[in-house]
């Protein structure tokens, strides 16, 4: 048997503009492993939806390599920790000489990838660990070499750095030989998905993808705030399961914009996905952000509420705010949920119900199909003023204010709050309590200006350092 490169994939489930796999097949013929690791994936509360896309996606890739005549591997054990072992009993088994993966950062995926290359280098297989595939994988430091806390100047350098370093997207393996039976395979791990909203194409991923850029990446910047428009990518499910390659991301912007005669470094989009860099990035330089702490070390003194109700409440999508539930309404039945309103959700959980913003982090990982460790927890320790370059503590979401700016004809709320669907314009942000029970809709469970109030008074406790005026948002 002739020795072979094994290319290892994780979330990065795509053919196109995929490093390893083209550093890889450039030094002779490849075969393509997934490990999966239900166990684990279980442990860091990955959706059934996120893994029922995976697993979708794993099917797509095996047939594509089955028609390149490259042979796909899927295996399976526990957990991270039982990685090593197995991938050194394979390779061995496979003869394979060279082992090709690209990093990942949260630490539980570091610490694999350690116990990997070290089982693999003593069993003799050259292992190639390159640097997770960001839009900017080489480190984005400030002149002192330290890691950016703060996003803008981070965001400056990062757009420098893109600029200095363009390159083009890696291509797809070539056939390597006949066609192969396509692998029909197990994934009894996997749950359901919304395959209707995103199929697990990396064509169809590449084809929104193109259109996004060539019909609303124009309009994005005054559109991306209003829920009911379908003015975002919604890419984040493929960008999650690594779908979409940084280098075909970024030609794809540059050439519409270039058709467009716009400049891509002023696009607003592209500045969406250096925030997932920036999350991604700072994993890699304060672990404890992968240890459930936060950011800011003071924000861990404050004492939570215990409150089930309250919780139950806001995961159901009943607190009595119209927004706050259409929005957990449209996360449970989809997977996915609007930035604007996971920004208010998030500030709702941690702020009006003073709840651990970590119990909130993890609902979101439990049904998120485009769950991501780093932005999920970027996001939630922004909105909760635990995190880098946070929303200040005193910022505290008004949900009637945000339901009328933002979905101000209440289309939204009605769309998944169907006991709404008669009550008029003016009193479907704050419905008054006898419609709410003529409809068969709770009444709120807080009082906004109480809570805030509540809210403020106890993060001021342990924020002495941080001034503000107080704002109503
Ligand atoms: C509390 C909270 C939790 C979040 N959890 C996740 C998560 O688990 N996974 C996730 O991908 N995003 C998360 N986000 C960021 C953001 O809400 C989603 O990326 C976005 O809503 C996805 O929709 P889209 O693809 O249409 O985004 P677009 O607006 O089209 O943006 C394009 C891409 O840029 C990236 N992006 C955009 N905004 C952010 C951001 N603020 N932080 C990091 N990346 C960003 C995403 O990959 C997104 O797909 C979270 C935000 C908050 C406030």
């Amino acid at each position: 048997m002739q020795a072979t490169q094994l290319v290892w994939l994780r979330n990065d489930l795509r053919l196109d503009d995929h490093p390893a796999l083209a550093l890889a097949a450039a030094q002779g013929p490849i075969q393509v492993l997934f490990c999966a690791t239900p166990k684990q994936w279980q442990q860091h509360h990955e959706s059934p939806a996120k893994l029922g896309l995976r697993a979708a996606s794993l099917q797509d890739i095996a047939d594509r390599l089955a028609s390149l005549g490259i042979v796909f591997h899927l295996i399976e054990v526990e957990y991270f920790a039982d990685v090593a072992a197995k991938l050194a009993k394979f390779c061995q088994q496979q003869q394979s000489s060279d082992i090709w993966f690209q990093a990942e950062t949260p630490l539980n995926e570091q610490r694999r990838d350690q116990a990997v290359t070290d089982a693999l280098t003593k069993a003799k297989i050259n292992v190639h660990r390159l640097a997770e595939d960001l839009m900017v994988s080489l480190p984005v430091k400030t002149q002192q070499n330290e890691p950016f806390k703060v996003f803008t100047p981070y965001y400056r350098r990062w757009l420098q750095i893109l600029e200095d370093t363009q390159q083009v997207p890696y291509s797809e393996p070539k056939a390597q030989g006949k066609a192969i039976s396509p692998t029909l395979l197990k994934c009894e791990w996997a749950g359901r998905f919304r395959e209707d909203l995103w199929p697990a194409s990396e064509q169809k991923a590449l084809e929104r993808l193109s259109s996004f850029c060539e019909i609303k990446i124009i309009d994005y910047k005054n559109h991306r705030n209003f829920p009911i428009k379908p003015s975002t990518s919604m890419l984040s499910p493929w960008l999650a399961n690594g779908q979409l390659g940084p280098r075909r991301l970024l030609t794809t912007i540059q050439y519409h914009c270039f058709e467009a005669s716009r400049d891509w470094r002023h696009d607003d989009w592209l500045r969406e996905l250096a925030w997932r860099d920036f999350y991604k990035q700072l994993l890699l330089y304060f672990p404890r952000l992968s240890m459930g702490k936060a950011f800011k070390p003071e924000t861990d003194q404050i004492i939570w509420r215990n409150d089930d109700a309250g919780f139950k409440a806001w995961c159901e999508g009943k607190t009595g705010f119209p927004i706050v539930d259409a929005a957990m309404r449209q996360l449970n039945q989809t997977g996915w949920m609007h930035n604007r309103l996971r920004m208010l959700t998030a500030s709702f959980l941690s702020k009006l119900l003073l709840l651990d913003w970590r119990l909130g982090e993890q609902y979101f990982m439990n049904t998120l199909i485009d769950g991501e460790f780093a932005a999920n927890n970027g996001g939630w320790q922004w909105s909760a003023s635990t995190g880098v370059d946070a929303s200040p503590y005193f910022r505290v979401f008004n949900p009637a204010l945000q339901s009328e700016r933002y979905d101000a004809k209440g289309q939204f709320i009605k769309r998944f709050v169907p006991e709404l669907i008669d009550v008029p314009i003016k009193l479907i942000h704050t419905p008054p309590p006898a419609l709410r029970e003529q409809c068969g809709y709770p009444h709120p469970i807080v009082d906004y200006k109480y809570a805030r109030a509540e809210a403020i008074a106890t993060f001021k406790l342990v924020s002495s350092s941080e001034q503000g005026t107080l704002l109503h948002d």
